[in-house]
């Protein structure tokens, strides 16, 4: 590997940039997870992780990947052989069914272009046909990583509701929480599935489940054998802060750091407002180069990754690798069926408009390295975005309260 000097951009749509003060905060010595000092890191996480869902309900932590989050959102919830129901979004829609397969579950993947969100309607026709209400669950993904869409999560509580139908309705908000709005209590959701190494701005190694009134219901009646995963096992020690097993100490003091800068000092909403912001501005780099965005949907674009297609016969892959080794930079491939026909721009956690510049600029310098024809001027395009307009006036609600003293310097 050649040597780069100065920072590596990593813009993969996660695991994403952590900050310094997060990589600090882990830096301290591991603690007696049974201890007093513990009770408090734990209380304190789960109560901040429970603003990030949006919800009232009950927020598990485990020391795992989302993948593991997804698991344990189905094995907590339905038994061997019901039927669950899910939507074809893209690669990680895919996936989660294909776990849900090896699980035992009998899957339904609704076909669906990738290029759009959650189609409701066929959701809502779908469980209007299935009288005997034989099917359990419906699993969607909020942000779909491998293609930037981003789907209306309400919409699709309104299907089941329209549906009269009873089935759990279940969400993977792996690379939109704390980055895109999401409102688990609002919408009705009743398991939301996260991770720590996207817009929560940790390294990798946290899984994170919401769970609802109903799903706490279903999980009594669920014959899945299950241990490691078991809601009931985690959520009796987590009353007083603790864990069940060794929990991921260190990761958790990052976790406490994060929660801090998004809910204290930044405010959910403002974050959000943020992303948005760098998303259009990405936008409008993508088609000043006379490139196409993959969301096929205005009103679906991501506000934490964009996919851009590539022209006909020139590969994605080989404008990844032309990037990364001239400029340091790690873009997204394509995953799936379209592999190597589409790159990925992540711009979600810890980012600002400089970065996405140099992100930005790092993407057209490899388009001419690369030879892949494209105009000139994405990068002016932006820059005339970003600083024509500041982030939305916001305000923040979202965040946990904010006491006095943080009140009087937002005025
Ligand atoms: C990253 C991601 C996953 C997989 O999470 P892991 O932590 O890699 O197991 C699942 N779903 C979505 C939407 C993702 O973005």
């Amino acid at each position: 590997m050649a040597f780069h000097s100065g920072r590596h951009y990593l813009q993969i749509p996660g695991p994403t940039n952590v900050p310094d003060r997060v990589l600090r905060a882990m830096d301290n010595p591991t603690i007696d997870h049974r201890g007093p000092e513990f009770a408090v890191l734990g209380g304190e996480v789960l109560a901040g992780m429970k603003h990030v869902f949006q919800t009232e309900g009950e927020v598990v932590i485990y020391p795992g990947s989302g993948t593991g989050a997804w698991e344990a959102a189905l094995v907590n919830t339905l038994s061997p052989g019901d039927s669950v129901l899910m939507y074809e979004t893209g690669h990680f829609a895919t996936l989660w069914s294909q776990l849900a397969g090896r699980l035992g579950l009998d899957v339904e993947l609704l076909p669906g272009n990738w290029r759009r969100g959650v189609a409701a309607a066929a959701i809502e026709a779908r469980l209007v046909e299935d009288k005997a209400h034989d099917i359990k669950a419906v699993c969607v993904v909020h942000n779909e990583t491998s293609t930037g869409v981003t789907s209306n999560i309400k919409s699709v509580r309104e299907a089941i509701d329209a549906a009269d139908h009873p089935a759990l309705l279940m969400v993977d908000t792996i690379s939109s929480l704390a980055s895109i709005d999401y409102r688990h209590d609002e919408w009705g959701v009743d398991v939301t599935v996260g991770g720590s190494q996207k817009g929560l701005m940790l390294p990798p190694g946290l899984g994170f489940n919401a769970i609802g009134a109903k799903a706490l219901e279903a999980s009594k009646s669920s014959t899945t054998p299950k241990s490691y995963w078991s809601w009931a096992e985690m959520l009796g020690p987590n009353a007083k802060g603790f864990f069940p097993y060794t929990p991921a100490t260190n990761l958790l003091y990052g976790l406490r750091e994060a929660l801090k800068m998004l809910l204290d000092e930044e405010g959910l909403d403002a974050v959000f407002a943020r992303h948005r912001r760098l998303a259009e501005a990405t936008r409008r780099a993508v088609r000043a180069w006379g490139l196409e965005v993959f969301c096929a949907n205005e009103d679906e674009h991501s506000a934490s990754l964009t996919g851009v297609i590539m022209p006909e016969g020139h590969s994605a892959d080989g404008l990844r690798k032309a990037i990364l080794d001239r400029f340091n930079m790690s873009l997204g491939s394509g995953l799936g069926k379209i592999a190597d026909k589409i790159f990925r721009i992540g711009h979600l956690g810890d980012f600002n408009e400089l970065m996405l510049m140099g992100s930005l600029a790092g993407v057209e310098m490899g388009l001419e390295v690369a030879g892949t024809p494209h105009s000139k001027g994405g990068v002016t395009a932006a820059m005339a975005f970003l600083s024509e307009r500041r982030n939305d006036s916001v305000k923040l609600s979202a965040g946990r309260p904010i006491t006095e003293k943080q009140q009087e310097q937002q005025l």
